[in-house]
């Protein structure tokens, strides 16, 4: 069954792309063996998409943005995937993406492939569901994967985590605004896209980009970074403008990163970082399915939120009973 799905998925049957992320975001044990040997058979594909992230908070036009840039790669004859993070969903119920309405043409191209987020999903899955979905993307062969995330708590900092390049949209604000977006952030941020520059807003979205050009400056200089970068360009996901620009950018950036071999270090780096986080994640989880060490992990709780125990006294009585 499984050598059928992974061959319609290296074929880009888009289908069979759907119902292998199902299987990865399910948490039924035999979904999950299924989802792990497919992945397994897809690794030596060996196929890197393009993966960009794309944060901003709710209004400021992500998902207008997407479909209006998706369609503009689309028609250059690139296939497209968008995936969505949004841990908000898991408490709410709510979803981004879950409207397909919001991409109504780009839902409807054969060459893209549109997942909204499950709602149902617990948090501490995202991640390992997210790059898993992404895995599968590239070995569909998507060109690009879009990751849109909102941005709030940690999010941000997973999505970056997982991409080559991480694109921040923002709204035309005065000055003073400039402060709100927090300098974690704008430290992660390859390229800032000040959206909204049309009309009555296209004033001041191009005082806000030299706002932002300003401030970027300012950062301390990385190295993955060439002349030029991290940047600021206005675009308008509703006329249409700027879209080309912030294109080509992505792409001079993602060239530059290959040629001097920050991507291979990047995507490595994301690697070992998966990799610490997963066994952690499993060491946790493994210690809370244990109901002698649950129960404990209770009391230890308890007894350092009453100043009875250290912390570090605590943990490492819970550690200790690993041996
Ligand atoms: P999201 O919550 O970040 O996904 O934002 P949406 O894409 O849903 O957009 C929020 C609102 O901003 C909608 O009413 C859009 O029509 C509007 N919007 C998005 N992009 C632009 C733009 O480039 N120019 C203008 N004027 N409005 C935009």
């Amino acid at each position: 069954m499984s050598d059928d799905l992974a061959e319609r998925i290296a074929s880009g049957e888009r289908r069979a792309l759907a119902r292998a992320v199902t299987l990865v975001e399910s948490t039924r044990p035999d979904h999950q063996a299924q989802a792990a040997e497919l992945l397994e058979k897809l690794r030596g594909l060996n196929r890197q998409a393009l993966r960009i992230g794309l944060s901003g908070t709710p209004g400021v036009g992500k998902s207008t943005f997407i479909e209006s840039f998706g369609m503009a790669l689309v028609r250059t004859g690139l296939r497209v995937a968008v995936l969505a993070v949004d841990p908000s969903s898991a408490r709410s119920g709510g979803s981004i993406l879950g409207d397909k309405t919001r991409m109504d043409m780009l839902s409807r191209e054969p060459n893209a492939f549109i997942r909204p987020t499950p709602s149902s999903a617990a948090l501490g899955g995202v991640a390992r569901r997210t790059r898993e979905a992404i895995a599968l993307c590239e070995a569909a062969n998507f060109d690009v994967v879009l990751i849109e995330t909102v941005g709030v708590g940690q999010s941000e900092t997973m999505v970056a985590q997982m991409c080559d390049l991480f694109v921040l949209l923002l709204a035309p604000a005065g000055g003073d605004e400039l402060q709100g977006v927090k300098r974690g952030i704008m430290e992660m941020a390859d390229l800032i896209l000040i959206n909204k520059a049309d009309g009555d807003l296209k004033a001041t979205a191009t005082r806000t980009v030299s706002d932002y050009s300003g401030a970027l400056r300012l950062l301390r200089k990385r190295p993955q970074d060439p002349k030029g970068f991290p940047k600021a360009l206005a675009v308008s996901a509703v006329a249409g403008n700027g879209l080309e620009q912030a294109w080509s950018e992505m792409q001079s950036l993602a060239a530059w990163r290959r040629d001097n071999g920050h991507w291979d270090r990047a995507r490595a780096d994301q690697a070992a970082h998966w990799f610490e986080h997963e066994v952690r994640e499993g060491l946790l989880a493994r210690l809370r399915e244990d109901e002698a060490v649950k129960g404990a992990m209770a009391d230890l709780a308890r007894a350092v939120a009453e100043g009875e125990a250290t912390p570090t006294a605590a943990a490492r009585e819970i550690l200790e009973k690993l041996r």
